[in-house]
């Protein structure tokens, strides 16, 4: 398996990531992308892929827009040319909190969408309560972009057939263990077709309400509890799951390791 979104940089990661790291390849997590939420972020997300044999993303989450400057854009660009960075991003929308202005939201996503066509780099997406916006911006450059993953999706099945029908692939997270919040997402999942899965956990967010234990955080050691779920809510084994999501991160992100 691998996780294509995991915050590594993340401070609650700070005192023991490589116990965090033996604990996801013990699970069978082999491989994890770690985001890059700002440049600051990105950086960390760099270094730590590059010390601990990982890969990783560049970009600005929509909520660190404001922050983005001609600079900015920069070290962005100089980020992108290490090997160890896999896709531009996260990147996108979101209207939920506007931590960002909308404009200033905009504009940063625009600009990380032109890098992606520039550096013909796979994009990795956010979006949350800014569909309409987001798929506009999206139908305007899908023609450039080599290819789009709308991560931790927690839309409904129409938002997500409007995704799929630009190409994208969706990214699913524990989000779709949570029955309350999730059930769009679960009524969603089984059109989705699986050539177009890839999984993730986001942590150290959205830990999976399927855990047999207490968890104070979430770990990339708790994606298979992602897979899991998928596996039963579209009614395949999960050995199945895992193959395909695993082959399409791989040619996704146009991974070579082994
Ligand atoms: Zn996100």
């Amino acid at each position: 398996m691998i996780d294509i979104g995991v915050n590594f940089h993340h401070k609650r990661f700070a005192q023991d990531r490589p116990e965090v790291l033996d604990r996801a390849l013990e699970a069978g997590v082999e491989l994890l992308i770690l985001t890059g939420t700002s440049i600051q972020a990105s950086q960390q997300a760099l270094k730590l892929a590059q010390t601990h044999g990982q890969v990783c993303t560049a970009g600005i989450h929509p909520h660190e827009a404001r922050t983005y400057h001609p600079e900015a854009h920069k070290a962005l660009q100089s980020l992108l040319k290490s090997p160890e960075v896999v896709a531009v991003g996260e990147c996108g929308l979101d209207f939920d909190r506007n931590f960002s202005e909308p404009k200033d939201q905009i504009r940063c996503f625009e600009g990380q969408i032109e890098l992606a066509i520039g550096h013909q780099l796979p994009l990795f997406t956010h979006e949350r309560a800014a569909h309409p916006a987001f798929l506009e911006i999206l139908k305007r450059h899908q023609n450039h972009l080599p290819r789009t993953v709308v991560h931790c999706f927690t839309g409904n099945r129409k938002q997500m057939e409007a995704y799929l029908e630009l190409g994208c692939f969706i990214g699913i997270t524990g989000w779709i263990t949570d029955l309350k919040r999730g059930q769009d997402l679960r009524d969603a999942l089984p059109h989705l077709p699986l050539d177009r899965l890839m999984v993730e956990t986001d942590a150290p967010f959205l830990t999976p309400k399927n855990l047999p234990f207490r968890a104070s955080r979430n770990e990339p050691a708790y994606l298979p509890f992602v897979v899991k779920e998928v596996a039963r809510l579209v009614g395949k084994p999960e050995r199945e799951i895992q193959t395909i999501s695993r082959q399409n991160t791989e040619r996704f992100f146009a991974l070579e390791w082994q």
